[in-house]
């Protein structure tokens, strides 16, 4: 059966390509575990109906599928521009006024940001992804810089900026972030992310907003600015406050250099395994599929090392939001990830664990160990707080994972987490053998061939609580 298990999960922004309950349904069907819903765009009756097509189409499908919100925060954006297009060359002097509401086709644009208190002169200020290049030459008023441009280009409305040297003096979480984070609370997320992270307080931050909310969503750290990754110790602060860590290329490469990604990559992903965290590697890994219906050379090894270096998740952005062949791109990923798994082991990492994980670290490498000596065909885990099962992903198993839980929230964070499938049941001492019976007699679990029974390794709880592991036990089904 194993053969046949994707163990890396695919996230898959949900846009303008898939705004139907056909769309998120196929999808889903074509391998996708969890959903991002970007709120730097769009208004929130829209969100309601995705929220509401995913929901409906992972319980037609019988999975539990994530669901993420993934706030703005400080990401700059112009505001409109007349006719949508403005030419700019080396040497231009551009004007970008907070209080401006209208373009006038001139050398003087609105933006959606008043940055004339937090720049200085001198620091770089790029746009459109990095595409036009300028730094500040002078604030002009309380609501306006002027930029001298670096080289020929063009902008369009709504274009983001980086500014990658400026200090937004620890505040990351904007007003619409806020709104946002209230609208989240009362709906149905599993995930929130949070943009242009700069440090581990940013994290604290977030906790306490969502805590004062009674919301239950787990926190994404997204990494992408200068500040996040000057350092080993101020990524492993970060790691270490946060549930999750997404490895946001596409603006780490803006806001530090290209070069720095695949190093950063490989760090996060080795320290999130070793912290039992969970590590989403995103951006441009089939960017190419927005417009072709099949990937380059480049990016199907982009997505096999993410899956040999042992990411739980790999993400989609455009190609499954605004692109031309948002379900081709999840089968395309899917076939990679199955192949990579199948002819490859996940790298080993130093394993190095201290503070409090220990416990769960101890449990759950003996499960594995145990699990893979005997020639089990799957770990069944019972959960509350679904930290077992994470923690039994962190050994990266070869089996697969399967989790019941009476909580549908922890289903869903397990969603993305290495190897899990995670199934909500109500609870009861026995539902872990329960589920394997009932996922065996549905033919999810398929016995080998020559054997007449699945093996299991079942770890439980005596009782449905947090970090109440006990009992491991070894039952043929
Ligand atoms: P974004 O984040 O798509 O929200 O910008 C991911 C990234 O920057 O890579
Ligand atoms: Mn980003």
């Amino acid at each position: 059966m194993s053969k046949l298990f994707k163990r890396t999960k695919i996230l898959a922004t949900v846009g303008p390509a898939v705004f139907s309950e056909e769309k998120i349904e196929e999808l889903i069907m074509a391998g996708v575990n969890g959903c991002r819903l970007n709120f730097s765009h769009g208004e929130y009756t829209e969100r309601d109906q995705q929220i509401e097509w995913i929901r409906k189409a992972a319980a037609k499908k019988g999975r539990s599928v994530a669901i993420v919100q993934d706030l703005q925060g400080p990401k700059i954006r112009l505001g409109e521009i007349r006719d949508n297009r403005l030419d700019l060359h080396t040497g231009d002097q551009l004007v970008l006024d907070h209080a401006l509401t209208e373009h006038d086709g001139g050398m003087s644009v609105p933006v959606q940001y008043n940055l004339a208190d937090k720049v200085k002169v001198g620091e770089p200020l790029s746009m459109f992804d990095g595409k036009v290049k300028s730094h500040v030459v002078e604030i002009v008023s309380k609501t306006a810089i002027k930029v001298e441009i670096e080289n020929d280009g063009f902008v369009m409305s709504h274009k983001g900026l980086n500014l990658p040297d400026t200090d937004f003096g620890g505040d990351i979480i904007t007003e619409k972030d806020m709104a946002d984070i209230e609208f989240g609370a009362s709906r149905d997320f599993d995930y929130v992310a949070l943009s242009f992270v700069q440090s581990a307080e940013d994290i604290n931050k977030l906790r306490q907003i969502l805590l004062s909310h009674g919301s239950t969503a787990k926190i994404i750290a997204k990494i992408e600015t200068k500040k996040a990754i000057e350092s080993d110790e101020a990524m492993e602060a970060i790691v270490k406050a946060t549930d999750a860590i997404m490895v946001a290329r596409g603006d780490m490469a803006v806001e530090a250099g290209a070069e720095v990604v695949p190093i950063v990559q490989r760090k996060l992903i080795a320290m999130c395994r070793e912290h039992g965290k969970l590590c989403i590697v995103a951006t441009q890994m089939m960017g190419s599929m927005v417009e072709n219906p099949e990937p380059t050379r480049a990016e199907v090894s982009d997505v096999a090392n993410a899956v040999i270096q042992g990411a739980d998740a790999v993400m989609l952005s455009d190609e499954t939001a605004n692109g031309r062949y948002p379900v081709e791109t999840v089968r395309a990923m899917k076939k990679v990830i199955l192949y990579t798994q199948n002819h490859s082991h996940v790298s080993p990492i130093n394993h190095e664990v201290t503070g409090d994980y220990k416990n769960y670290d101890a449990i759950s490498s003996g499960v594995v160990q145990m699990a893979e000596k005997i020639g089990a065909d799957v770990i069944v885990c019972q959960t509350a707080s679904g930290a077992t099962a994470a923690a039994i992903a962190a050994q990266r198993p070869k089996l697969p994972i399967v989790t019941v839980t009476s909580n549908p929230r922890v289903a869903g964070q397990l969603a993305l987490i290495y190897a899990n499938s995670a199934f909500v049941r109500p609870y009861s001492e026995t539902y872990g053998l329960d589920l394997a019976q009932e996922l065996k007699d549905n033919g999810y679990l398929q016995v080998e061939e020559g054997h007449s029974d699945i093996l299991a390794v079942i770890i439980s709880g005596h009782k449905d609580t947090a970090g109440g592991t006990d009992t491991i036990k070894i039952a043929r089904i």
